[in-house]
């Protein structure tokens, strides 16, 4: 028999594809198994239409620690970003419209006070809130998670007392009204609370969704700002499997996992669902918790508690569907303003979430398990500043539609 693996990963997602390089780094020899014909899992690029290439699923990026991204020199791979500027464009039914651009406040605050002098000057206490916060949550992201105790305990210790209020309690309405006044600003800062989330406006703990919009920093280290991988998000996966691959990591694509292997307590390696094995000291996991401790590993192998705790408690439905689409134009919107040409509206998001009361209506409708009639639409197009992924003059756009049932 070959001498086992230090560790087999399940999955060749970026979660994936992670472990293996720091498992790698560390000396360890890896093997990462994908059943897809290339890495990637939901950070991939892939042609729609001849010429036209769109990330698939995810589209934004912010949130990817830049400390990983230096550490495995993803640079050196190709790795290239960019901010989305103006980050968002708001078209309201009455034809008026809102920019908003993060990491720029004055600029955002000129875009509020067309709809209120006092929400352009209350933009300052929002943005200084959740620096607060991020404060004191960004230094636990690359620890072991702490407790919910223990992380109120540091808001408390650093007097923030009532942002954790605001912060854990509020709902995304409530928040909003603590500090603004008008339905248009409103209705422009909750898409970020709500975004992929099972929740509407008025869902207490909403506020939470909105600090990881706030948080990231892939961006050249500039917290809160969101961008571009250029060429999609397939390059993150593609730069981390080639990084992986330099340090010995073993990549397999288009082999599923059927089961793990357990003896004596312990996982000892895989069986491919062609019926291969193949032996590891350890096993990491990068499917979803669901299909890992309920699919694949022996139902005798976990403590009943901890596997009914995974099927009852541990809820994977999802809220949204993506429509990617090639087109022979940008879309033209009537609430745009007539000088701003479409490729640099659509440089940054938009999203058609014109009140508070429309996106609670849009989750009423999930909540009754049925599709939003009028539902929550957040569309991008990168191809206006990345050129590579379209036809000269044509384009790629995206919708995330939001809210629409659905369990896996
Ligand atoms: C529509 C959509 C849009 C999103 N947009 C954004 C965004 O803009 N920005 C952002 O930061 N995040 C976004 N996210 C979230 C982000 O994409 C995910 O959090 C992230 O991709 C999860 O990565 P992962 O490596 O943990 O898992 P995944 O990407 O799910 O990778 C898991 C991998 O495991 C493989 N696998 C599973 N079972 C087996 C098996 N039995 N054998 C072998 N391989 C297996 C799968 O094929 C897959 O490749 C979005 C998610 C979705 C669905």
């Amino acid at each position: 028999m070959s001498t086992p693996y230090d560790a087999i990963i399940i999955g060749g997602g970026h979660n994936g594809l992670v472990a293996a390089c720091y498992l790698a780094k560390a000396g360890k020899r890896v093997l990462v198994l994908e059943r897809y014909h290339t890495v990637g899992g939901a950070a991939i690029t892939e042609e729609i239409h001849p010429g036209f290439r769109v990330s698939v699923a995810s589209y934004s990026m912010s949130l990817m620690r830049p400390e990983i991204i230096e550490e495995l020199r993803l640079a050196d791979y190709g790795f290239e970003v960019y901010a989305k500027s103006p980050s968002y464009f708001m078209p309201f039914p009455d034809g008026q419209h809102l920019f908003l651009y993060a990491g720029d406040r004055e600029r955002s605050k000129r875009e509020i006070a067309k709809f209120s002098q006092r929400d352009a000057e209350a933009y300052d206490a929002w943005e200084d809130f959740w620096d607060r916060c991020c404060d004191i949550i960004e230094p636990t992201l690359m620890q072991p998670p702490i407790s919910l105790a223990e992380l109120a305990q540091r808001f408390e210790d650093a007097g923030c007392v009532d942002d954790w209020r605001r912060l854990m309690l509020l709902s995304t309405s409530d928040l909003l009204g603590e500090f603004f006044e008008s339905e248009y600003v409103k209705a422009a800062m909750a898409p970020q609370s709500l975004i992929s989330t099972m929740g509407g406006p008025a869902t207490p703990g909403t506020p939470y969704v909105y600090l990881m919009h706030a948080i990231g920093r892939a961006i050249h280290g500039r917290r809160g700002v969101w961008g571009y991988v250029k060429g999609g998000m397939g390059t993150v996966t593609r730069t981390l499997a080639a990084a992986a691959r330099d340090l010995g990591v073993e990549i397999r694509t288009s082999v599923e996992v059927g089961e793990v292997l357990v003896e004596q307590g312990a996982a000892t390696g895989v069986v491919l669902t062609s019926g291969e094995t193949i032996r590891g000291r350890a096993v990491l996991s990068n499917a979803d918790p669901k299909r890992t401790f309920l699919k694949l590993t022996p139902a005798g192998a976990l403590p009943e508690e901890f596997r009914r705790r995974i099927e009852r408690n541990y809820r994977i439905g999802g809220t949204v569907y993506k429509l990617n689409l090639a087109l022979e134009e940008l879309p033209r919107y009537l609430a745009a303003p007539p000088d701003v040409p479409p490729e640099v509206i659509s440089r940054g998001t938009v999203d058609i979430a014109p009140t508070l009361g429309y996106l609670e209506r849009a989750w009423d409708d999930f909540k009754r398990g049925e599709p939003s009639r009028e539902p929550f639409i957040e569309i991008f197009s990168q191809s206006p500043t990345d050129p590579t992924l379209a036809p000269p003059g044509k384009h790629v756009l995206s919708c995330f539609c939001q809210y629409f049932p659905y369990e896996p």
